[in-house]
């Protein structure tokens, strides 16, 4: 028989933590998984309708910069483990408004941290505690290379610097404190529930609407793209399997271009659309490129793949296609965000200049 454990999963009602909480509450009814989230414009609870009524599911509203709330929360649950995703994300907001980002990412981890550890003195045998961070911490590389867990932190946005500071306050929580700390880093995630600020959502439904497709500069920046499943699997994977101490790099393997990922999208709309091939692409707009623009990004996964057993499900094109699918069969989703407060971000990011 399985221990009962309960866990906490942070930004759950975000992109990347939707789906895992839906992988985790789906996958271990013997867990109790409770789901933190301050649902901020990027937290949306839609994202988790179909499992909004499970047994071995709770939704908590809350921020985990309260230093109160945190740990009457932590007093509340004893806690067996936590899966800490919530943060601000969006690069080109950390540009606008960085402070946002130090709050929630610098002091809203240190605080989740010092929670842990002080409702874990004593014992923590079985204790976790998971962060999930980004690759965007290893700063930029030239047109060859890739980020290995050992290459140097150079954060060159807000949003990595804080992302940055996380992860070391994470690391020495562990070794000040022997804190039970597993990190990742992760490459792009793509997929369902993306907030459309980011590239692939916001392309998608300007292809839809016939709306220009803004692309920062000429299009050459290049990303390495994983599907947010498997990202979420990698996730599950860490979490029970990692070796505490220990960080894991995850990718795809899967670099590409803006251009060519947009003029790849293109394609797929053309199709899904019944529009002359070449139709979309006539939309692609270039704009001002984003201040500090890495050039690129790529992820040595191996050792993730060697000591865990993990690898990506999906080819690219596969995936891209199933994301397109779910994006057209849930117009109400994304009308319900576009409206609103979106749309006065959308013409300050990519109208004023
Ligand atoms: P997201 O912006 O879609 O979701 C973040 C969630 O955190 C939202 O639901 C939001 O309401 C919540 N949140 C924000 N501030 C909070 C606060 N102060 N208290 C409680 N909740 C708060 O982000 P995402 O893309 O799902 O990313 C999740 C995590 O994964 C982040 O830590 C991010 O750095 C990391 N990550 C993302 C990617 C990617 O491609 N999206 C890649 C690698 C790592």
């Amino acid at each position: 028989l399985k221990m009962k454990k309960t866990i906490l999963i942070t930004g759950g009602a975000g992109f990347i933590g939707s789906h895992v909480v839906r992988l985790f509450v789906t996958k271990y009814p013997d867990y109790q998984i409770i789901n933190l989230d301050a649902l901020t414009y990027a937290g949306n609870l839609e994202n988790l309708k179909d499992i909004a009524e499970a047994s071995n599911y709770k939704f908590v509203k809350g921020d985990i910069t309260d230093e109160k709330f945190i740990t009457e929360l932590f007093a509340t649950y004893k806690f067996d483990g936590v899966v800490h995703l919530a943060a601000e994300s969006h690069v080109d907001r950390s540009i606008t408004d960085p402070f946002a980002f130090i709050r929630t990412n610098v002091f809203g981890t240190a605080n989740l941290l010092n929670a842990a550890k002080e409702a874990w003195k004593g014992d923590m045998t079985g204790k976790r505690f998971y962060h999930i961070s980004t690759d965007e911490v290893y700063g930029s590389l030239g047109e060859t290379g890739f980020f290995t867990e050992e290459t140097a932190y150079d954060p060159r946005s807000p949003y990595s610097a804080a992302k940055a500071s996380s992860d070391h306050f994470v690391r020495a929580y562990h070794h000040t404190y022997g804190l039970p700390v597993v990190l990742s880093n992760c490459s792009n995630n793509y997929g369902a529930n993306h907030f459309p600020e980011k590239l692939i959502p916001l392309s998608i439904n300007n292809i839809k609407n016939n709306r220009p497709i803004p692309i920062y500069g000429k299009g050459e920046n290049v990303r390495d793209w994983l599907w947010v499943n498997d990202h979420a699997r990698a996730i599950d994977t860490i979490f029970h399997n990692g070796v505490v101490g220990e960080t894991y790099n995850i990718g795809g393997n899967n670099e590409w271009t803006n251009i060519d990922l947009i003029r790849e999208l293109c394609k797929i709309m053309d199709k899904k659309l019944g529009r002359e091939p070449g139709e979309s692409a006539k939309l692609i707009t270039f704009v001002k490129d984003r201040a500090g623009h890495d050039l690129r990004y790529a992820i040595d996964s191996s050792k993730l793949q060697r000591e865990l057993g993990w690898k990506p499900s999906l080819q690219f094109e596969e995936g891209l296609e199933k994301t397109v699918d779910w994006y057209l069969a849930n117009q109400e989703w994304m009308d319900n965000i576009v409206n609103g407060d979106y749309q006065k971000y959308y013409e300050k990011q990519y109208t004023e200049r």
